[in-house]
C-alpha cells in the first residue's frame, strides 16, 4: 500500500494542505462509526491495554448511556442529538483510543474548523475536507474488505458504539468471530431503508 500510494502522499505533501483537526476538538466525534469487527478487537484490546480500570469503566458507562438513546439510529438523526462517541474523553474531548482509531476517525479530516462547527451546532452542513483524505479512507476500507474475504471473513460493518458494548459484552467475542460465529447481530451497521432526510427534532 505504501508503494502504491507514494505518488499520492508526494501530491498531498506538495499541496502543503492545512489541516485544521487537532487533539481537543472532538467536534466530529457525534458522526456515526461504521466499523468491522476487526477493528472493533483492535479498539478494544488498545483500550483495556492503556485505561485504568476506572476510566475503563467510565467508557462502558458512556456507551450504555449513548447506545440507551442512539441504538439502530438513523446516522444524521443521531448526529442531530449530538450523541458523542464514548471513547472521546469528555474532559479533554481527546480520542482515548486514537492509535487504534477506525479507519473511518483516521480518514476524516477536515481544513476548516468553522465548518466543523457549524457541522456540530446545526447539522447537516458542508465541512470542507480534502479529496484524498476519502480516497484514502475508501482505499483502505476497500483493502480491508479484501483481506477480510481472503480470509474467508464476513465484511459486515457494525456501528461502533453499539459494537464496542457486544464486544464487551460477549465471552470470548474476538475469538468466537474468528470462528466464523455472527456474534454482533444487534450492532450492525443502519441500513437506509430509503433516502429521505430525518426531519430536524431538536
Ligand atoms: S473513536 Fe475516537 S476519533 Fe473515533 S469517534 Fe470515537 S472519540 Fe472520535
Amino acid at each position: 500500500m505504501d508503494t502504491e500510494m507514494s505518488p499520492v502522499f508526494a501530491g498531498m505533501a506538495n499541496t502543503a494542505t492545512p489541516i485544521a483537526c487537532a487533539k481537543g476538538c472532538g467536534s466530529c466525534c457525534t458522526l456515526t462509526v461504521e466499523v468491522s469487527a476487526d477493528e472493533l478487537f483492535a479498539l478494544v484490546n488498545y483500550l483495556e491495554q492503556t485505561l485504568d480500570e476506572t476510566a475503563l469503566a467510565a467508557l462502558k458507562t458512556r456507551a450504555l448511556k449513548n447506545d440507551a438513546i442512539g441504538h439502530g439510529m438513523e446516522p444524521l438523526a443521531r448526529h442531530r442529538k449530538r450523541l458523542v462517541c464514548p471513547v472521546q474523553d469528555p474532559a479533554t474531548k481527546a480520542c482515548l483510543g486514537h492509535a487504534a482509531r477506525p479507519n473511518p476517525c483516521q480518514g476524516y479530516v477536515s481544513v476548516s474548523l468553522p465548518d466543523c462547527e457549524a457541522d456540530h451546532a446545526n447539522p447537516p452542513q458542508r465541512v470542507e475536507r480534502p479529496a484524498m483524505s476519502g480516497i484514502l479512507t475508501d482505499l483502505v476500507g476497500g483493502c480491508r474488505d479484501q483481506a477480510l474475504a481472503s480470509a474467508g471473513m464476513p465484511k459486515t460493518r457494525f456501528e461502533l458504539t453499539a459494537g464496542l458494548l457486544a464486544a464487551w459484552r460477549e465471552p470470548d467475542a474476538e475469538g468466537r468471530w474468528l470462528a466464523g460465529e455472527d456474534i454482533f447481530p444487534d450492532a450492525k451497521a443502519y441500513v437506509a431503508t430509503n433516502q429521505s432526510i430525518p426531519p430536524k427534532t431538536d
